[in-house]
């Protein structure tokens, strides 16, 4: 499948694989997100099958969308996983992933997430800081099993993407200077808890030029090297995630093909296996957040359709000002007008999209696309809202994957003081 799978057909209706959203939305209850596992599982194959013969693991970036569904799609067509936490690995193993295809990133590692993770034994720890490395050390002298890892650098250049989302500048809280790595490198080195693999970096995210990227790449390589000439071998240079993904129309997002033939040509030849950690790229457009107009309003001429989703649903577009396109699931005759799409939620922040031009009644179903990345897995119950329903479509059939919840679900863990 490598075309959008989410596409509206001749009587109007808005389609998801060959499965109608409305049918979805009627029987399974808004606000619902929508997935597309053929979608999901074809974009993962298009950056494993761009590296060709290069040795190389495409890991799927766990904190994008981490429905066990989701991953268990992913796991069948044999991904490997970038993962951020021992909640994350837990996930992965329970939808059937295979630890030795885990790397773990983050910066705040605990000491029980890396006995959880050496003992179930990964790929590789991507380490993000001096005292990170001293723990890891003492954490594998303790259990008695070595940890293999990997240095993240941070290349200091600039992704030319969001401020919240650049991650590879000198003043962000990630990896460490190419200086400091070239020590830990000889400590890691000459420690006999710690195997050397590989170097890592991850320059940002919804990246669309690859430019930024491929100098990155260079400067990783150009450090390779200098470990190789002390005698230092790497076994794998893994470059991140980050590539981006077409929101609007204008955006103009590279294909995975494009970027991992632009990774490898700023590498070189080389038979390092190449790593990348894509998330938004494999899922982003592979989901759809689906909502239902309650009310209709209008002050002083300015028109607000109050939805059943809200920013605890979906918070990209308060968090970043992020847009994400709307649209209506079945298309009316009705005239279009421009109209503010808000939630019930009690901040003036709560808002899906500002501005539409939509044709819509009080009943209507709303789709937002491109929800699938950083949608469900950065909900909330704010205001007691029960979050929403999970499904995937797989073809003309769908599953339940996350019920919705219930407000047993959310009040069960607290208790009344006697
Ligand atoms: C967030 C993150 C990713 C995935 O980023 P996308 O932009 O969703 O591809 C990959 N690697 C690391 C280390 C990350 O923090």
């Amino acid at each position: 499948m490598n075309q959008n799978p989410i596409q509206r057909n001749t009587d109007g209706q808005l389609n998801i694989e060959n499965l109608s959203i409305e049918h979805i939305a009627k029987e399974v209850g808004t606000p619902c997100y929508v997935y597309s596992r053929n979608g999901i599982r074809s974009r993962w194959q298009a950056f494993d099958i761009a590296f060709g013969q290069q040795p190389h693991l495409v890991c799927y970036a766990v904190k994008t969308n981490s429905n066990l569904a989701v991953l268990q799609t992913l796991a069948q067509a044999g991904a490997g996983f970038d993962i951020v936490s021992g909640g994350e690995l837990a996930r992965v193993l329970r939808a059937g992933g295979d630890a030795q295809k885990v790397v773990f990133s983050g910066v705040g590692k605990t000491v029980s997430e890396m006995r959880f993770a050496l003992q179930m034994g990964i790929k590789c720890f991507n380490i993000e800081s001096e005292a990170e490395l001293y723990r890891l050390e003492h954490v594998a002298q303790e259990q008695a099993i070595p940890a293999v890892v990997s240095i993240r650098v941070n290349p200091d250049v600039d992704p030319k993407t969001h401020a919240y989302i650049s991650t590879g500048l000198k003043e962000n809280k990630f990896g460490v200077s190419f200086d400091k790595a070239f020590e830990l490198y000889r400590y890691a080195f000459a420690s006999e808890h710690l195997v050397v693999q590989g170097i890592d970096c991850h320059i940002g995210s919804q990246l669309l030029d690859l430019a930024p990227l491929q100098e990155a790449a260079k400067r990783v390589v150009a450090f390779q090297q200098k470990l190789a000439s002390e005698g230092i071998y790497l076994h794998h240079i893994d470059m991140g995630g980050g590539l981006g993904i077409n929101y609007q129309d204008e955006d103009q997002a590279p294909s995975p093909a494009h970027y991992v033939n632009a990774i490898i040509k700023a590498i070189g030849q080389t038979d390092i296996e190449i790593l990348v950690e894509p998330g938004r790229a494999i899922v982003g457009n592979n989901g759809v957040l689906i909502t239902k107009v309650e009310y209709l309003k209008e002050n002083e001429g300015k028109h607000f359709a109050i939805v059943d989703a809200a920013m605890n649903d979906l918070i990209r577009p308060s968090l970043y000002g992020a847009w994400q396109e709307i649209c209506e699931v079945t298309t009316s005759n009705s005239t279009k007008q421009l109209i503010d799409i808000v939630g019930p939620v009690c901040e003036t922040g709560d808002f899906l999209g500002k501005q539409r031009q939509l044709a819509i009644q009080e009943g209507d179903y709303l789709a937002v696309l491109s929800a699938g990345a950083y949608g469900f897995v950065m909900s909330s119950n704010y205001n007691s809202r029960p979050r929403a329903a999970e499904v995937m479509v797989d073809d003309d059939c769908y599953h339940i994957v996350r019920k919705r919840e219930t407000l047993d679900d959310i009040m069960c863990g607290e208790t009344l003081i006697d």
